[in-house]
């Protein structure tokens, strides 16, 4: 397949015409361990192929629903750079009434993708808090994502979900709020997921999926794995629960040099996952 006209399967809207705008952002150079993120959106095209267009258990076929892949976005500059560039081609889908998702890179990547809207709260499924103030001198670092998309949303809109890594500069009293992955596994990933979304009081929703905080044994393609995650139905779960209220989505941190084929492959489902579930809200209103 020619990789320049490599589109997500069953994207086969206009911009005008879809509902739903995927944009690949392959940008992975504030990676601190495991580079290969900016290899990741066009292996989750690739794997997206695999999939029957039928999502059976929703009665939602995707080839009914209009879908419009924009391509990567292309920086080879800077982090910031790359958050100047993606925030404005990020608010020409917004501001179109579009639902977008964005596939990284790394998960800075979150940072011009909460911007580009306003009023809304902020999920991340992350293995990390992502809250230093910066990271080998970077503030737009994926380190920092929680900590600039707060800034934006403010701290008390925003959870991190999942988490299991956090370090001792990032723990004081201005902390985000957060459900660990031991509690989520002690009380089921339904009930934690609803105490999460009850923490945000907004009506709009934005979810971050850092693929590590699924477990790296489901997940292994990725740049910095941490035991103890979720699992790849517990985030089927949360998508469920979200999508009334879901208004975006990003996917970030998978690594191709990494993976064995089935990172990418998560990724690319459960980005139909999304498209389903948000198309089969708005079909019931
Ligand atoms: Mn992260
Ligand atoms: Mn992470």
């Amino acid at each position: 397949m020619d990789i320049s006209t490599l589109r997500f399967a069953d994207a086969n809207a206009s911009f005008d015409d879809a509902s739903f705008v995927i944009m690949g952002i392959p940008f992975d150079r504030t990676t601190s361990f495991r580079p290969g993120a900016r290899y990741a959106p066009n292996a989750i095209r690739i794997s997206s192929y695999n999939f029957e267009t039928l999502l059976f258990e929703h009665g939602i076929d995707l080839v009914d629903i209009p879908i419009h892949d924009a391509g990567d976005f292309e920086e080879v500059g800077t982090v910031d750079d790359m958050v100047d560039g993606v925030l404005k081609a990020a608010k020409k889908i917004v501001e179109a009434g579009k639902f977008p998702l964005f596939m990284g890179g790394e998960h800075s990547v979150t940072i011009p993708a909460v911007r580009s809207f306003d009023d809304i709260g902020v999920i991340t499924i992350d293995a990390h808090l992502d809250y230093r103030e910066s990271y080998l001198g970077l503030k737009n670092s994926h380190a920092c994502v929680t900590r600039r998309i707060s800034e934006h949303v403010g701290l008390d809109n925003v959870v991190v979900f999942g988490v299991r890594s956090i370090s001792s500069d990032e723990v004081g009293d201005r902390m985000p709020k957060y459900i660990d992955a031991f509690t989520i596994r002690e009380i089921g990933v339904e009930e934690a997921f609803r105490k999460a979304l009850s923490l945000i009081k907004k009506d709009k929703i934005f979810l971050s999926l850092d693929i590590d905080g699924i477990d790296p044994a489901y997940a292994p393609g990725t740049g910095t794995p941490e035991p103890f995650g979720l699992s790849p139905y517990d985030v089927k779960k949360c998508l469920n629960i979200v999508a009334p209220k879901l208004v975006g989505f990003d996917i970030s941190e998978v690594s191709p040099p990494y993976d064995n084929g089935n990172t990418a492959a998560l990724a690319a489902r459960m980005m139909r996952e999304v498209i389903a579930v948000v198309w089969k809200q708005r079909s019931l209103r």
